[in-house]
């Protein structure tokens, strides 16, 4: 039996859970303080973390796992330095460090030379004139270390609305300043490496958002070619591979013409990877993720037929929508609060098209009462 321990306790947490008890792999779950943990109640023992709690202490409060993983990437790094001695942490706690801060991402993405937006960094009123100037309206200002789902995040337009940024801000974080990216569409692509070096990468899928928040995604992206996914591919394969990166690594990405533009990187299971839970043939991301930090090959990647996710966004669908047989309704045992990610819903077709009808109209059913589509 392996024994697991995942920092976090959210619906990933959840759902990496999910797919590993019928794998024979048990569970612990480290959570903050505060946090709601009802997403893994009774899949595992949950540890509250207590700041003078590390190193041995905590791999045995813990349960002595045999890998810790975790479900977030805000996650203390040194923390988790202190447990590399007693067991296996993945991915590595230094990739884990870039990707959770915006800034020192886009610096690693800059010197593999992959492209990225045009970005100024600043942490004052005066560097982000200075950003805003150089890169020209319209930009994103983003919070390096906090944002998530369009929190800390604004799009300026013109000079008024920086000036009101600037007197809303009551302290300066730091900051990233892009320039803004005319695209296609947005994709993301699920990468996989295990410890012993095998790779393995999903179809990309396109992904929607509204607010800034994933609302669907499309899986393979429709009338996606060859050369996006092997571009898409290549991007995935040389950052697995410099950081010798070992679990699922998701990269969000613009398209521009026919290039990709990497947008963020998660290292983790990512919300746009949900409809590999029931795309037939594949090895969801979450077992995929499992597989890979106990050491196996990753499992088969290319799904039987096109596969789609609609997010469940402070709403619950009406019992008649959630009991439809050919939908697969996954829920975090979360209570529903505005924009509140509390579960969401797969589904399939043969047909790309059809998909994508049958994927518009679910999201018009499930958020009837905001006029049909998620408005954030
Ligand atoms: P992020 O939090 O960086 O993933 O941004 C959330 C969403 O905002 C993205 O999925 C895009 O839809 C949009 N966005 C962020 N940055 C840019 C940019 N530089 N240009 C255009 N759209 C952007």
């Amino acid at each position: 039996m392996m024994h697991i321990a995942i920092i976090g306790g959210g619906q990933l947490a959840r759902m990496m859970a999910l797919a590993g008890w019928p794998m024979g792999i048990t569970f612990s779950f480290l959570a903050n303080k505060d946090e709601n943990i009802d997403c893994v109640h009774g899949l595992g023992t949950v540890v509250r973390h207590q700041s003078d709690v590390a190193g041995e202490a905590l791999y045995q409060a813990l349960g002595q796992p045999d890998v810790i993983t975790v479900e977030r990437e805000h996650v203390d790094v040194n923390l988790l330095a202190t447990l590399r001695p007693f067991c296996a942490v993945y991915p590595d706690p230094d990739a884990i460090a870039v990707c959770q801060h915006r800034g020192r991402e886009k610096a690693f993405l800059q010197s593999l030379d992959i492209p990225i937006a045009p970005f100024r960094l600043a942490d004052s009123a005066d560097t982000l004139s200075a950003a805003v100037a150089e890169l020209g309206y319209p930009v994103f200002v983003k919070s390096c270390e906090e944002g998530y789902d369009g929190q800390n995040q604004w799009r300026l337009t013109a000079s008024d609305e920086l000036v009101a940024l600037i007197e809303q801000m009551e302290h300066w974080p730091s900051l990233v300043v892009e320039g803004q990216v005319t695209f296609s569409r947005e994709v993301s692509i699920i990468a996989v490496r295990s410890a012993n070096g095998a790779k393995a990468c999903y179809p990309l899928a396109e992904n929607a958002h509204r607010s800034s928040i994933l609302v669907s995604s499309l899986a393979p992206a429709p009338n996606l070619t060859e050369a996006l996914q092997q571009q898409a591919q290549q991007l995935a394969d040389r950052l697995l591979d410099c950081w010798g990166y070992v679990g699922v690594l998701a990269i969000e990405c613009f398209v521009v013409g026919d290039r990709l533009l990497v947008n963020e990187l998660a290292p983790r299971v990512h919300n746009s990877g949900h409809w590999t839970q029931d795309a037939g043939g594949v090895c969801s991301q979450f077992a995929n993720h499992l597989r890979a930090i106990c050491g196996k090959e990753p499992g088969p990647t290319e799904p039987l037929q096109p596969a789609a996710m609609l997010n469940l966004l402070g709403q619950l669908p009406s019992v008649e929508t959630a009991g439809k047989g050919e939908l697969q309704l996954h829920l975090y045992n979360k209570l529903v609060k505005p924009r509140r990610k509390v579960g969401h819903i797969n589904l399939q077709d043969s047909d790309p098209e059809r998909l994508r009808q049958r994927l518009e109209a679910l999201e018009a059913e499930v958020y009837q009462a905001t006029g049909g589509a998620f408005a954030g």
